[in-house]
C-alpha cells in the first residue's frame, strides 16, 4: 500500500481487494531504520476498518520489539521484522506470536539466509527483500535469487509451514523469476496500484505464477 494514494486509502484498499488480491502489505518505516518516514498503528487500524483481507505489516523500524502490541492491537494479522535490526530475533519472533499475530522475518538484500536458519520452525514467513528497502518503486535486484531458492529447500526439506515472501520490484517479469526461485508470495507496490486496470494487474501477476 506504500504506492496507494494516502489521500483515498480506505477505497484504495477496498478496490485492490476487490480486484483480487489476497493480502494488504503495509510497509512501515521510521526514518531511522530506513531513510524514510510512512504509518504507525492508527493507520494499520483504519485499514482494519477497510478490508478483511489478512494485513501483513512490515516493520522497517529500530527495536521492532516495543511496536509488537501496538500493531497487533490495531489489527495486523502478519508482523515482519528484519533481522538487522533484531539482535534477540528467536524472542522477538515469539513475542509476536504470543500477541496473536503470525510471525514473520525479512532479510536485507545483503544478508545471508543463514541469519534465519535456526529460528524458521519457530516462524510463519520469511520476506526476502528484492530491493533496498525505504522506498516504492526501485528495480528488482536478481541477485537475491539463489537466497529464495536456499530458503525453498529449507522449507520444503523440514516441511515447515512457513510462507517465503519477496519484496521490491515486482512486475510479471521478475513475478515469474521469483516464483520460479521459490517463492509463493509476491508483494507489488506500483505494478498494482499504478496500473490503469488493477484487476488485470493482479491476475497477470498471478499467470506470471502459472508459467514460471
Ligand atoms: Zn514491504
Amino acid at each position: 500500500m506504500l504506492s496507494a494514494d494516502f489521500a483515498r486509502l480506505g477505497e484504495e484498499v477496498r478496490e485492490v481487494q476487490a480486484a483480487g488480491a489476497d493480502w494488504i502489505h503495509v510497509d512501515v518505516m521510521d526514518g531511522r531504520f530506513v531513510p524514510n518516514l510512512t504509518v504507525g498503528p492508527p493507520v494499520v487500524a483504519a485499514l482494519r476498518r477497510a478490508t478483511t483481507l489478512p494485513l501483513d505489516v512490515h516493520l522497517m523500524i529500530v527495536e521492532p520489539e516495543r511496536w509488537i502490541e501496538s500493531f497487533v492491537r490495531a489489527g495486523a494479522d502478519v508482523i515482519s521484522v528484519h533481522v538487522e535490526a533484531s539482535p534477540h530475533l528467536h524472542r522477538t519472533v515469539a513475542e509476536i506470536r504470543r500477541a496473536g499475530a503470525r510471525a514473520g522475518v525479512v532479510l536485507n538484500p545483503h544478508s545471508s539466509e543463514e541469519s534465519v536458519r535456526y529460528v524458521l520452525p519457530d516462524v510463519d514467513l520469511v520476506l526476502v527483500m528484492s530491493v533496498d528497502p525505504g522506498f516504492g518503486g526501485q528495480a528488482f535486484l536478481p541477485s537475491v535469487l539463489p537466497k529464495v531458492t536456499r530458503l525453498r529447500e529449507w522449507i520444503d526439506a523440514q516441511g515447515l509451514d512457513v510462507a517465503l515472501e519477496i519484496d521490491g520490484g515486482i512486475d510479471t517479469r521478475t513475478a515469474a523469476q521469483a516464483l520460479e526461485a521459490g517463492a509463493d508470495v509476491l508483494v507489488a507496490g506500483s505494478a498494482v496500484f499504478g496500473a490503469d486496470d488493477r484487476s488485470r494487474a493482479i491476475a497477470a501477476l498471478r499467470e506470471a505464477g502459472r508459467t514460471a
